[in-house]
């Protein structure tokens, strides 16, 4: 298994965050600032997790979500996809799960759980 993780967001700073810290336990790292391009690239690399913001500028992450799944590229139905968005409210996490999404997590992004999330579906490099 790879270690290759794709995020989809367009916050610098959040996208810079997670670089650092998906980085620094061994993950290699591929972004995409909006939903168009997030689609196109989990079709075009090969991707073993997708971190997924909600809040995009063009479609939104359960557009996004619903397009992975249905992907004729076979791997997209079963990649794990972890929602992480800043709209905490009730009905969001319902809304993630049922587009397709596995894991919900909220914004403010906690590094520690970012690690637990990944780690529970792609090992470390580091920890191998
Ligand atoms: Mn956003």
């Amino acid at each position: 298994m790879g270690s290759n993780i794709l995020y989809i967001e367009d916050n610098p700073d959040n996208m810079m965050l997670v670089k650092r810290a998906l980085e620094s336990r061994g993950y290699t790292l591929f972004q995409a600032m909006n939903g168009f391009d997030g689609v196109a690239s989990a079709e075009r690399e090969e991707i073993d997790l997708i971190l997924l913001d909600i809040n995009l500028p063009d479609i939104d992450g359960y557009e996004v979500a619903r397009r992975i799944r249905s992907s004729s590229k076979h791997a997209l139905a079963y990649v794990p996809i972890i929602a992480v968005t800043a709209n905490a409210l009730k009905g969001d996490a319902e809304k993630a799960l049922s587009a397709g999404c596995d894991v919900y997590m909220s914004k403010p992004i906690n590094i520690r759980e970012l690690w637990a999330r990944v780690e529970a579906f792609v090992p470390s490099p580091k920890s191998k």
